[in-house]
């Protein structure tokens, strides 16, 4: 079988996109003429995705607040905000070039989320002829939204685990129903568990194995069947072109993230300084037999944080390097993140959103082709 390629899930949103949340938020335009807004920009990218030859596409994410919090909050600014939630939660992540994404924060029970992934699925499985795939997010960036020390009187942490692994099983089981082939977890906290930045409290609280173990009561509900279907995507962040735990050594996450019983890993790698040693962290740790399914290594090919486009020669030969180190059967090629994980970025090194949309489908073009040569390259 050819190598496997797969994107993360998100692109860009147009300029025109970005200007309508504001608008709504701005009391301007209705829900509806803001949802007539994403739904073109999600109709252009599948259309755009397909047109490069991507096997499973997705809607670029354009109807989403961001990649972590589309389940609770309409808009980043917190226009429809869930039940039961505060705009002044922690920060989720604080990034190199020193802007920062703020979370919102637990008041009471019961946690419930208010918009299921599976909505997306259903409008892009109609409007698609390519099968489609949804990212949805981890528990353990959700279980962030819990205040970090101290319970909330009423609502123990325990319940809000025990709701917050509900709702993202269901997140989850909807969008396979939906129709979705591929169901991946983004879970780019993973490394920033060990970054200590003592402006971010969390992340000085060594939280990657409570991180792991969270995920897995949510992954061990699904049979081997289905989780040959289940990823997880890591990366070091990839937000208005800045990265916010790169810093954090690799091998930290690594050697313990193969712990998910997931089928399949997206794995940033384009962007490291050393792709071979990840290469082969992710051979020494990745399981042949994870609770019943082989772990896919997707490596990072692309890095969506840079205009430079990669060619599909430099693609087929970091693939060529990571077969090496990890059985070809269980190796793919991935992006290093989602093109834009949030609604509001302007894609700086880029110049504008709108290039960085052009440039997208670029680079996901040379992934298709340095994977097509890798494939022919290595005989499979
Ligand atoms: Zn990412």
């Amino acid at each position: 079988m050819p190598i496997p390629t797969e994107l993360v899930g998100s692109l860009p949103r147009p300029a025109k996109l970005q200007d309508a949340y504001q608008a709504y938020d701005d009391g301007k335009i209705t829900y509806e003429e803001l949802q007539a807004e994403q739904d073109e920009a999600a109709a252009d990218s599948i259309k755009r995705l397909e047109a490069t030859g991507q096997p499973v596409v997705t809607d670029g994410e354009q109807r989403e607040s961001s990649f972590a919090t589309y389940p609770i909050t309409d808009t980043l600014a917190g226009t429809g905000l869930a039940d039961n939630l505060a705009a002044d939660g922690q920060y989720f992540a604080i990034f190199d070039d020193g802007h920062h994404r703020q979370l919102p924060r637990l008041t009471g029970g019961p946690f419930r989320y208010k918009t299921y992934a599976a909505e997306f699925v259903r409008k892009n499985t109609a409007i698609a002829s390519h099968p489609v795939k949804q990212a949805v997010i981890a528990p353990s960036m959700l279980m962030l939204l819990h205040p970090l020390e101290g319970e909330i009187p009423g609502y123990s942490r325990e319940e809000f685990l025990s709701d917050l692994c509900d709702e993202v099983e269901k997140d989850i089981r909807q969008c396979f129903d939906a129709g979705a082939v591929r169901v991946s977890i983004d879970f780019t906290e993973g490394r920033l568990a060990n970054k200590n930045d003592s402006r971010n409290p969390w992340t000085g609280k060594d939280m990657l194995q409570e991180f792991i173990d969270l995920n897995n009561r949510v992954i061990d509900r699904f049979s081997p069947e289905e989780r040959r279907n289940i990823g997880i995507h890591t990366c070091p962040g990839g937000d208005c072109d800045s990265v916010h735990s790169k810093d954090v050594p690799y091998e930290k996450l690594l050697s313990k993230m193969f712990q998910l019983n997931a089928g399949y890993f997206l794995i940033q790698c384009a962007s490291e300084e050393d792709k071979e040693a990840v290469y082969k962290l992710c051979g020494q740790y990745s399981r042949e037999d994870a609770d019943g399914v082989a772990q896919v290594c997707f490596m990072g090919v692309i890095n969506p944080l840079s205009p430079a486009v990669e060619t599909p020669e430099q693609v087929k030969q970091d693939l060529v390097t990571a077969a090496r180190h990890i059985p070809v059967d269980r190796l793919g090629a991935t992006d290093d993140c989602g093109f834009s994980p949030f609604s509001r970025d302007l894609k700086p090194k880029h110049g504008s959103p709108d290039f960085a949309r052009d440039i997208a489908m670029q680079k996901i073009s040379a992934r298709l082709e340095g994977a097509r040569l890798a494939s022919e390259e290595l005989g499979v």
